[in-house]
């Protein structure tokens, strides 16, 4: 078993006279959760837990910074993560989501970062998250940081998807199910309710529906099968992820390795 980082060096910690000289030429690593609605069996906390943790690692690994996490995410929508149809979920308007993250971006950029590494958890807010990073002119707002931003799933090589999961249903629908579920079984065994509710029928990637069958769509708020999950299968996607980012960020971003 591969030890979690225990040394994690967090921003929150630092002191305002010692934070110019700590971050100017350093790695940043900042996770961007949420809070939404898991099916019965997980927290509504997965979406910030999953990239808080990765986050943790990848600073750890890099001699990164980690800042806090962002805790609330964009709206969730009913063929990514079952929408509003159960409750639990907090959110803010896509408008109000680039705003947050472009107001946090302008800040961090003042203090001259090497890099920083966005490790976002809920699938709704990518295009949003990218909006918000592209709409900064990184050139002109980081003209010394390199930015490498991503969901955790999108280091998740196809082979290994071939491998551990047969049934996979695309990642917009793995929401509650073995991914997510594994993970948290590995991360947060303590959360994780025994029930394993199943859905037979994920919904389409890309495809929005109205008027909706929720029962069609998904089962309690899980979208696709949660069948083998275990804090082993959580414990090897986890580590994969971490030594993509690690790989990522040492060997040139961008390049498809499956
Ligand atoms: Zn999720």
């Amino acid at each position: 078993m591969r030890e979690r980082a225990l040394n994690v060096r967090h921003y929150g910690d630092l002191t305002s006279s010692e934070v110019t000289e700590a971050v100017a030429g350093a790695t940043l690593v900042w996770p961007i959760g949420g809070l939404e609605q898991h099916g019965p069996h997980l927290p509504l906390s997965v979406d910030l837990d999953i990239p808080q943790a990765l986050a943790a690692e990848i600073a750890a690994a890099t001699d990164g910074l980690l800042l806090p996490a962002l805790p609330i995410s964009a709206r969730s929508l009913p063929q990514s993560g079952g929408g509003l149809h159960f409750p639990g979920t907090v959110y803010l308007r896509g408008t109000s989501m680039i705003h947050t993250v472009t107001d946090c971006l302008t800040a961090l950029a003042r203090l001259r970062p090497g890099r920083l590494i966005v490790v976002n958890g809920h699938f709704e807010n990518e295009a949003l998250l990218f909006e918000a990073i592209d709409g900064c002119r990184p050139s002109a707002t980081f003209p010394d940081t390199e930015i490498l931003a991503f969901s955790w799933w999108s280091l998740v090589r196809d082979g290994w998807v071939a491998e551990h999961l047969p049934a996979f249903p695309g990642w917009h629908a793995e929401h509650a199910g073995v991914t997510e579920t594994a993970l948290m079984m590995y991360l947060r065994p303590e959360v994780v309710r025994p029930e394993r509710p199943g859905h037979d029928t994920p919904p389409r990637a890309g495809v929005y529906v109205h008027p909706l069958d929720v029962k069609r769509m998904s089962n309690a708020g899980v979208l696709s099968s949660t069948a083998g999950a275990s804090a082993e299968l959580g414990e090897q996607l986890f580590w994969h992820v971490v030594d993509g980012a690690c790989d990522m960020v040492r060997s040139g971003y961008g390049v498809r390795r499956d």
